[in-house]
């Protein structure tokens, strides 16, 4: 999917097989391919067979102007709907070079309506992508299979998704309700398909670790009953600062002036606060976030995806006063960069799974403030499961926001920020998530549970293309 939530993680999956000794083919279109070539070509200076393939992105098909490419360079619901468009029409040529490359073993992104039937066209077995977690995806199984929010009349009132490992509750104003996005059919359709890429994919890969999420592990294979292998965390792959720094943008901060910046901190007094490539805040949510990290009181980076003019929302002289304690990133941060910094002691977070599990492999507590997508649900494995977060108290799931609504308090974003920053209580959730770090890195490193899943699906490839 051309997200860059899906890109980033699948990139590095790649780098990932090609480090096993795989012969691997990353298709992109021109726009998105430049926000990876770099680090391709690092990979290839390190003598893995890495390569990058492209196919023309059907601007004047879909009618958006030359350039826009993926999710985070559109402006609109109505743009975004074009960019899913584009990927149905990219069948194909995809299939055309496929025919030419002639691979043993596809891995596509569920949101690729058309990968399964073209991978059985070329006769390999195709996996699938998803982006998430097994958690996540156990819960979106029983929701859709058991509808318990059916007889929930309130929309505030919370119910028990049932027959899981762990007490999950939730409210309907959480769940993605394409009646609420007013875009019923096409959410509708989207879901069924990539539902569909699931069940009929050989199997799916999961970026994420084992012993993070075992139960659901284990939940995912015997009574979803697919197989998945889990081999993440995938950022580890990203080994040093030039490696962290460029994965999959350009920075808008030059990265040794942020490293410098941190290194003039004390370790875990910084708070990083960022929401993902996607999200969209309403001119008041953004001045009430700005007002509850200066009350605060403590240091932060900030990172603004540039949707509206400062001037819009930014109380005056805000970043001039706040000189020193923080640090407002206008763009694109390097976000695993600086998550790896011993300043950084929190994480604000909209919960994005990558994020999520970017966070915890640097051993970093979180406050959670999930908007859309299943960020809810990955908002209770973070806090009511592995115990590392605070929640914010985000209460509704919300792409597209009104913009003169405050979802957030400030008062409810200084309190979370105290919460996770000082005090006994966030040392203990520091404490875990740290250990959560710990295991990360154990998981990929050689015999570790996800290089282990991830050997035994290459042996399992090439025994099925003999
Ligand atoms: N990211 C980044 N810098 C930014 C914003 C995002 O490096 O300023 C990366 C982040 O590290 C993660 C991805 O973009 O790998 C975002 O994925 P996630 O699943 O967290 O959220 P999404 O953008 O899909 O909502």
């Amino acid at each position: 999917m051309m997200a860059h939530g899906h890109m980033i993680p699948l990139v590095d999956m790649a780098r990932q097989f090609a480090r096993h000794g795989s012969k691997v083919t990353i298709i992109l279109t021109p726009g998105n391919a430049t926000l990876f070539s770099k680090t391709i070509e690092r990979d290839r200076e390190l003598g893995l067979q890495t390569n990058i393939r492209l196919i023309v992105f059907p601007s004047a098909e879909v009618g958006l102007p030359e350039g826009c490419e993926n999710l985070s360079s559109t402006t609109s619901q109505e743009m975004s709907l074009k960019i899913h468009k584009a990927g149905e029409l990219l069948q194909q040529p995809f299939e055309q070079l496929l025919e030419e490359d002639r691979p043993d073993c596809l891995v596509a992104d569920v949101f690729i309506p058309w990968a399964t039937d073209v991978a059985t066209k070329v006769g390999i077995p195709r996996l699938a992508f998803h982006g998430t977690n097994a958690f996540s995806l156990c819960v979106h199984h029983v929701l859709h299979n058991q509808e318990p929010h059916k007889n929930i009349e309130s929309n505030t009132e919370s119910f028990i998704v049932p027959n899981l490992p762990d007490t999950i509750k939730l409210t309907k104003l959480q769940l993605l309700d394409p009646t609420r996005s007013g875009t019923e059919s096409h959410f509708a359709k989207m879901v069924g398909k990539l539902m569909k890429a699931e069940r009929t994919s050989y199997g799916i890969v999961i970026n994420s670790f084992h012993e993070l999420e075992p139960a659901y592990s284990e939940y995912y294979r015997k009574v979803v009953g697919r197989r998945a292998w889990h081999i993440g965390p995938v950022s580890l792959c990203n080994r040093d600062d030039e490696d962290k720094a460029c994965r999959g943008n350009q920075t808008s901060i030059d990265e040794h002036e942020c490293l410098t910046w941190l290194a003039s901190k004390k370790p875990n007094s910084v708070l990083y606060v960022c929401f993902g490539s996607l999200s969209n805040f309403s001119t008041a949510q953004l001045r009430e976030i700005a007002m509850g990290l200066e009350a605060s009181g403590q240091q932060f980076i900030w990172v603004v995806r540039k949707e509206k003019t400062k001037e819009e929302w930014l109380p005056e002289g805000f970043e001039k006063q706040l000189e020193g304690r923080g640090l407002i990133i206008w763009g694109w941060a390097p976000q695993v960069l600086i998550l790896d910094h011993e300043a950084i002691g929190g994480f604000m977070t909209h919960c994005g799974w990558n994020s999520v599990l970017e966070g915890l492999t640097a051993g970093v507590p979180l406050i959670t403030w999930p908007l859309f997508a299943e960020q809810f649900s990955n908002e209770k494995l973070v806090s009511d499961i592995l115990k590392v977060g605070v929640a914010v108290g985000a209460q509704e799931w919300c792409q597209w926001p009104d913009d003169t609504k405050i979802y957030v308090k400030r008062d409810d974003i200084e309190k979370a920020a105290a919460q996770l920053m000082v005090g006994e209580e966030a040392e203990e959730m520091r404490s875990r998530a740290h250990a959560q770090g710990d295991m990360a890195k154990k998981a990929v490193a050689k015999g570790g549970s996800s290089y282990s899943d991830l050997s035994a699906l290459i042996e399992e490839m090439k025994l099925n293309c003999h």
